[in-house]
């Protein structure tokens, strides 16, 4: 009889293959099986896995020190990481405060937005606005922010009553309109929803770049950005972009936000800052944000005992090294027109692909039951997770959206392999997608 598991899994009582190690794209379980990382994990381990240079530079700071507490010492390489963070970021996102995962990295971009209008004296400025089909962590603050609504659900009774407006979710128009003739009501909701709470009353707009988790990469329109842009600095609203998934090259640039070139106050950083080599995660902060809580009461009320530790910040450092020398992000770019030619491709055999988006190498699949319609999945079909499944059985790792929008399932995956990935090995991935996208259309139809 097999030795119980003390170990709580994402689904309890189900059994999960045992890794064994990584080596770029790939992993192998303690079976032998090869598995293409066809989604970095969580579209985290964007320089693959297994390399070298970071293993190196792990076992050289583990050598020096690897805890440090920050109210006692600062240290090198988190100096250094924040330093090389500034030079990239993009407008006066000057100032990093480190912490150990995207959520955290939320949570703190809300306390030093909302900390920020108390220094100027406006504390009543404290209420957020997001969107609907948004993901930003799992603790109770990004939760709250957060339109994910399975993930939501069990604990509404704690969550902070926030404001959220429409997604710029062209693909399932919340307002049933088309794009360009819609005039972007999703942007100008917002306009009306900092009216209707009173501008005096709002301290920020968070929002994903492009839509992740919750709803499949999606993107929105091209003047989207300025538009919001616009509003919130007509109603002097912090803008304040959570790039934990969409930074460090994942969509072919370095922050998603250069797209549009639309400078945001605050900015979230998690996941790709190390490609999943420590558990690590950052808050950018404008400098007219710092200096002004410089100017007043100086301390960031926020801070976990493990923020900027050398160790992470080491190899977090090791990690951007190695993105300057060898730009995955530029790989991204130049393989995104065969993704989505392959992609199209794909859609155009198997109808339960009604919709692909995305950028760089982070693009989303969005099932449903038909193409004309666009009509999703109910959700007991549980069609997101037969599909990952199914792939997972094929040796591909692609991820799960799963949102559920106008109360049903809104059924999409993920494909967002490690940057470095070739076009061979994506080739491959997308013959292994193709198949197992096959055999669900066929179990779906039968
Ligand atoms: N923000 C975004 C956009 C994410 O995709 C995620 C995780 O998927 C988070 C925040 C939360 O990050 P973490 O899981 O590291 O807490």
């Amino acid at each position: 009889m097999a030795n119980k598991s003390h170990l709580i899994k994402p689904l309890l009582g189900a059994t999960y293959p045992e890794v064994a190690y990584g080596k770029g794209i790939y992993l192998y379980d303690s079976d032998g099986n090869r598995y293409l990382d066809g989604a970095s994990g969580a579209v985290t381990a964007n320089i693959g896995h297994g390399v070298t240079e970071i293993i190196q530079a792990m076992k050289e700071q583990a050598e020096k020190i690897s805890f440090v507490y920050r109210s006692q010492f600062t240290n090198r390489p988190a100096e250094e990481l924040a330093e090389k963070l500034a030079q990239i970021a993009p407008g006066d996102l000057d100032y990093v405060f480190f912490v150990n995962s995207g959520s955290e990295a939320m949570e703190t971009a809300l306390k030093i937005a909302i900390q920020y209008w108390q220094e100027i004296g406006k504390p009543q400025k404290n209420r957020v606005i997001s969107r609907w089909t948004s993901y930003h962590g799992i603790t109770l603050g990004a939760l709250s922010m957060s339109g994910h609504v399975l993930r939501r659900n069990r604990f509404s009774s704690l969550l902070a009553d926030y404001p959220a407006v429409s997604p710029p979710y062209c693909y399932q128009c919340p307002f049933y309109e088309t794009y360009p003739s819609c005039g972007m009501k999703c942007a100008n909701e917002l306009e009306t929803a900092i009216q209707r709470i009173g501008p005096e009353n709002v301290a920020a707009f968070i929002f994903e770049p492009i839509i992740g988790a919750a709803g499949g990469a999606i993107v929105p329109p091209e003047p989207y950005y300025a538009k919001i842009k616009e509003i919130c600095d007509r109603y002097d609203v912090l803008l304040i972009a959570d790039e934990v998934m969409t930074g460090f090259g994942r969509t072919g640039k370095n922050f998603a936000m250069e797209h549009w070139n639309v400078e945001p106050d605050i900015m979230a950083l998690g996941k790709g800052l190390s490609g999943g080599y420590t558990p690590i995660g950052a808050t950018m902060v404008s400098a007219r944000i710092i200096d002004t809580i410089e100017r007043g009461s100086k301390v960031i009320m926020s801070g976990h005992t493990l923020s900027g530790n050398p160790q992470s910040a080491a190899v977090a450092l090791a990690v951007l090294d190695y993105m300057n020398l060898h730009q995955p992000g530029e790989n991204a770019a130049n393989l995104e027109s065969f993704v989505e030619h392959e992609l199209r491709t794909i859609a155009s055999h198997y109808p339960v692909v009604g919709d692909i988006r995305g950028k760089g190498l982070l693009w989303g699949l969005e099932l449903v039951t038909n193409p004309e319609t666009k009509e999703s999945f109910p959700i007991h079909t549980f069609v997101t997770e037969r599909t990952v499944k199914k792939c997972f059985e094929k040796g591909l790792i692609v991820y799960p959206a799963v949102g559920g929008i106008n109360g049903t399932s809104g059924d999409a995956i993920i494909i967002a392999p490690p940057l470095t990935i070739s076009k061979e090995e994506m080739k491959m991935l997308m013959k292994i997608l193709e198949e197992a996208i096959a055999e669900i259309s066929h179990d779906l139809d039968h």
